[in-house]
């Protein structure tokens, strides 16, 4: 069930430096939107056909005439704030007007800014590059960011309820935040900050007062991200989602929407690797890159884990293994559950049993020491492993809590008792701030997400037993009931989830076995 990633949508965002070149904008995007919900961000969204008939002046370079537009666009939509020449005419109130014009549709941004003779130019827009989506994600955009400089006496805010916390922040003091796991931040915002971190601090706050390099500072910094952009070609392989922690997403035969399955490397120099899940050899190239990388920079690898035995996590460990030890001559043991061992008996030979509650003694790359515990957590596979860092309040929920799709509970390696147990203990973690499945991208609000996920079972539960309580038997007659939002393609897998359900009432005792169902195969 190998699916296509998503086609990416053109967006452009804007890297907004205050007039004193000394911080930059960002806001956190509220934690209920879909799309990166709860992440810092900057001003930005997707291109509308709408943005093609804006004149920019001054724009040598056709292609990205209307990707100016858009950020201006966008930049007035989201913070109220006008990147244009001859705005300094308005009032704070004027601008509000205009603002609530674009929003209501009662004019367009051209017309708005053909009406007050106001002016885009591209003199005033250093462009840095594009960066696409990661292929792991529902939603993608293929972003364009320009760098631009706040024109005086206009003040940021959160003109629109997608974002909060609009606020100038000084490069340094927004990458402390991240250092601390208080944030989370996709890849494109962190790579600018730590740009613009390590330029000549000089230049940045003497623009203000010095014309020539306030015309030199963005310059010079723009060059540097458009490097940046363009020697990666705009592809964001891996995503750090904080300093111990990498994401890595490997193509995976996994289930729709899903197409692939993240693997993590967390720790630095000391550090274990999660879910060398790929079959695929030039997804495995990949990552061995990047740990052939740190084991070259003196890095401990101490151990290779395997989640649970299911198909899209596992297939990568016994080669990465085969990979350590033929080149660097590293013996790293294979890990996993007891149980997981049991299920992948004759496929993978394991070294290292791991139980509950076990702590791994990981470091970052200044040789700090962490702690990553584990927690056993059956209920979608029986011997599924979860790994925490409370530090950080950060948790690698596995296939427990996934960031895009479904979790499927199928018996007899699932178990819907099982399954509810373990989300109320993860759910209580102390500290819990963020997670990252082994799907989809890391989430903003853990407790929130494991709640919507306890809410949906209990909800799904009572249909399920209204359904059982009113004459439906089997599992198939009760999915036909219940499960009317399901396409009859994936009928196969909601008999498992009800067989599931069924198993959890009957353990309870709120029904009673009456026949035998039938089970269909092992997802
Ligand atoms: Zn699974």
């Amino acid at each position: 069930m190998n699916q296509k990633s998503a086609t990416p949508k053109d967006a452009a965002a804007v890297i907004l430096l205050n007039d004193a070149g000394d911080e930059v904008l960002w806001a956190r995007r509220n934690p209920r939107l879909a799309f990166l919900g709860g992440y810092h961000a900057f001003p930005g969204g997707k291109l509308e056909a709408s943005d093609a008939l804006v004149r920019v002046e001054n724009c040598a370079n056709a292609e990205l005439e209307k990707f100016i537009a858009c950020a201006v666009r966008e930049t007035f939509e989201e913070v109220g704030v006008l990147l244009v020449r001859g705005g300094e005419k308005l009032t704070r109130g004027q601008r509000a007007s205009l603002h609530d014009d674009l929003i209501s549709g009662r004019m367009t941004f051209a017309e708005i800014l053909a009406h007050w003779n106001l002016r885009i130019n591209a003199a005033d827009f250093f462009y840095t590059g594009f960066w696409t989506t990661p292929q792991f994600s529902p939603v993608r955009f293929k972003t364009r960011f320009f760098l631009t400089v706040c024109p005086p006496k206009q003040t940021p805010y959160a003109a629109i309820s997608e974002l909060e916390n609009v606020e100038f922040i000084k490069p340094n003091d927004a990458l402390e935040k991240w250092k601390k796991s208080e944030v989370l931040i996709s890849p494109p915002v962190l790579l600018t900050l730590q740009t613009l971190s390590t330029a000549d601090s000089d230049k940045i706050i003497h623009i203000k007062n010095d014309s020539k390099s306030k015309d030199q500072h963005p310059k010079i910094v723009a060059e540097n991200l458009l490097k940046n952009s363009q020697a990666a070609d705009g592809q964001i392989r891996y995503i750090e989602l904080n300093p111990r922690v990498i994401c890595f997403p490997l193509k995976t035969e996994t289930l729709p929407p899903a197409t692939h399955t993240n693997c993590f490397i967390v720790g630095r120099k000391r550090f274990v690797v999660i879910d060398a899940a790929s079959h695929e050899k030039s997804e495995q190239a990949v990552l061995h890159r990047i740990i052939d990388s740190f084991v070259e920079q003196g890095f401990v690898c101490q151990a290779i884990f395997v989640t649970h035995p299911h198909r899209d996590h596992t297939g990568g460990e016994t080669v990465l293994q085969t990979h350590l030890f033929e080149k660097f001559d590293l013996r790293i043991p294979i890990a996993a559950h007891k149980s997981t061992a049991e299920s992948l008996r004759g496929k993978v030979e394991f070294q290292k049993f791991i139980k509950d509650g076990e702590a791994f003694d990981l470091q970052d790359e200044n040789a700090a020491d962490f702690k990553l515990q584990t927690l056993h957590t059956p209920g979608h596979a029986r011997g599924l492993l979860v790994f925490y860092d409370e530090e950080f309040g950060f948790l690698l929920s596995g296939d427990s809590v996934v960031g895009s799709g479904s979790v499927v509970i199928a018996p007899p390696e699932g178990n819907m008792q099982d399954y509810f147990a373990s989300l109320e203990r993860m759910k209580n973690l102390p500290n819990l701030r963020f997670l990252c499945g082994s799907h989809g991208a890391a989430v903003f609000d853990a407790k929130g997400k494991i709640e919507s996920y306890i809410a949906h079972r209990l909800k799904r539960e009572k249909q399920i037993l209204e359904a059982w309580e009113n004459g439906a038997k089997t599992s198939r007659e009760i999915v036909e009931r219940v499960y009317t939002d399901v396409s009859p393609a994936l009928y196969e897998l909601a008999e498992k989830s009800v067989e599931a359900h069924l198993g959890k009432l009957e353990q309870e005792g709120r029904i009673s076995h009456e026949q035998p169902r039938i089970l269909t195969k092992d997802y």
